[in-house]
């Protein structure tokens, strides 16, 4: 095992690592930026060391900066969070190359599913069930005219390299496809610096569904269910829960088995997810991510397993301890994403956080690096906590997080809570019954 680990991101998820590690025996390494010298994982890690200036590309994302500080400290292996370098393949190759572990999968398997087109693929090939569309890129309207007309309007048009719901354009018709097609293009090109495109068929009320998964990179590998993540607005995951609702049991161990199964075949090591949309029934691939998710604590909450703890046991060669036979599900669970932004525009609201208390009780979790007279930075993302609640059934944990809300104190800057108590007293939301559309949809009649 390890004696020391880096982690290479702040906030609420370097805790989260350094949670693990400590509850593991292993020294933790921190490292922050000049702006967070006074971040709590800087306090709660066992050392730390300044990487850089406060944006991000100089510090956080400067890998030269984070392999220098694992030489001085003499850590082993880095853990990357999510975000920042946790899917960069030239990252792991040269923590690899510098004789260090990264924590996470292999760098050919990042590579095979950061590019979209190859993924979908790759997906394909493994048996795996994708949405209807182009084979590989499109290159011109013609052949974007062909495509469309084969699988039925409406389309979306999406960037091979996309990432973090941009670079995506619908056309609902023939009429609209050419400016759709021409718009996706370039603002692909512009964000990505790549202007290939692909077309799928839109979906026009299928929830997110993703799939967890864990492989213990020699051909072993469980799935730990779903996650319905299907609130979000302007495609970033608002709220999400485990079990969900609309998934059926055997519907679970149709696609779970069939996630698990390829991740085998790959020889996939550590966490994964692997994205569907749903619709009547069925599942549609459309894309992996290859790190743990922001969203994780529902699904350990409700299997009872630390997926962080697995990770390191994967990377450090000891096997994973997770067995399908052993997975079973326990109540539910819901997490609110808490960002520091001013309602309705959802405009970022960094400053000082004058009071906090987080909340307690049985079945409530609160991952935040958030503390009495903490500064948020205006630097990095404006995610500040996440609230998750495990009940015995759903309308447990409903009532457990309007509770445990009530109970957040988080004064000085303005946050997303009364986003939360309102939606959670929607009868559709209470009833579980809502796509990937209906947030944007309730956004615009009751706070636009
Ligand atoms: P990104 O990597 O940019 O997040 P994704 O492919 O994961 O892109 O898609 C992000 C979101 O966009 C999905 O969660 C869904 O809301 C929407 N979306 C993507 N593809 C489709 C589709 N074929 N039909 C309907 N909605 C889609």
């Amino acid at each position: 095992m390890f004696d020391k680990i880096l982690i290479a991101n702040r906030g609420e998820i370097a805790l989260r690592v350094i949670r693990a590690c400590s509850e593991m025996g292993i020294a933790s390494v921190a490292v922050h930026s000049t702006a967070d010298s006074d971040a709590m994982h800087v306090r709660m890690a066992d050392e730390s060391i300044c990487i850089g200036p406060p944006p991000s590309t100089v510090s956080y994302l400067h890998m030269p900066a984070i392999l220098s500080a694992c030489e001085i400290t003499g850590a082993q292996a880095i853990h990357p969070g999510y975000g920042f370098l946790s899917e960069n393949a030239q990252f792991v190759q040269m923590v690899e190359d510098h004789g260090l572990t990264f924590i996470g999968p292999r760098a050919e398997h990042i590579r095979l599913m950061g590019d979209k087109i190859t993924a979908k693929e790759t997906a394909k090939s493994l048996g795996i069930p994708v949405v209807p569309g182009s084979e590989g890129g499109v290159a011109d309207i013609d052949t974007a005219r062909r495509v469309a007309a084969e699988i039925g309007y409406p389309v979306i048009i999406k960037a091979t390299a996309g990432g973090g719901g941009r670079g995506m354009k619908v056309a609902l018709d023939d009429a609209a496809l050419e400016v759709a097609f021409r718009t996706a293009r370039s603002e692909a090109k512009a964000a990505f610096g790549n202007d290939e495109v692909y077309i799928e068929k839109y979906l026009q009320r299928p929830r997110h569904i993703e799939i967890q998964v864990f492989g213990d990179g020699r051909g072993g590998a469980v799935h730990l269910g779903e996650r319905d993540c299907s609130l979000q607005r302007r495609h970033q995951k608002v709220l999400e829960e485990a079990p969900g609702p609309a998934i059926t049991q055997e519907q679970r161990d149709r696609i779970g088995g069939i996630c698990a199964d390829a991740i085998a075949r790959l020889q996939y090591a550590g966490a994964g997810t692997i994205e569907f949309l749903f619709e009547d029934g069925e599942f549609y691939f459309i894309e992996m991510n290859t790190r743990l998710q922001v969203e994780h604590p529902v699904t350990e909450a409700i299997y009872g397993v630390d997926l962080v703890r697995e990770q390191i046991l994967v990377a450090a060669g000891q096997g994973m301890s997770l067995r399908q036979e052993d997975l079973s599900i326990r109540g539910h669970a819901i997490e609110a994403r808490i960002n520091a932004e001013r309602l309705p525009n959802f405009a970022p609201s960094p400053g000082r956080v004058s009071q906090y208390h987080a909340p307690g009780g049985l079945g409530v979790r609160m991952d935040s690096a958030v503390y009495d007279g903490y500064v948020i930075p205006p630097y990095y993302d404006s995610l500040i906590g996440k609230l998750i609640v495990h009940g015995r059934d759903r309308d447990e944990a409903l009532a457990r997080m309007r509770r445990a809300l009530g109970e957040l104190i988080i004064d000085g800057v303005d946050t997303t809570v009364p986003l939360f108590d309102r939606l959670l007293r929607d009868p559709e939301i209470q009833r579980g019954d809502y796509s990937i559309h209906w947030l944007e949809r309730w956004l615009a009649e009751n706070m636009g």
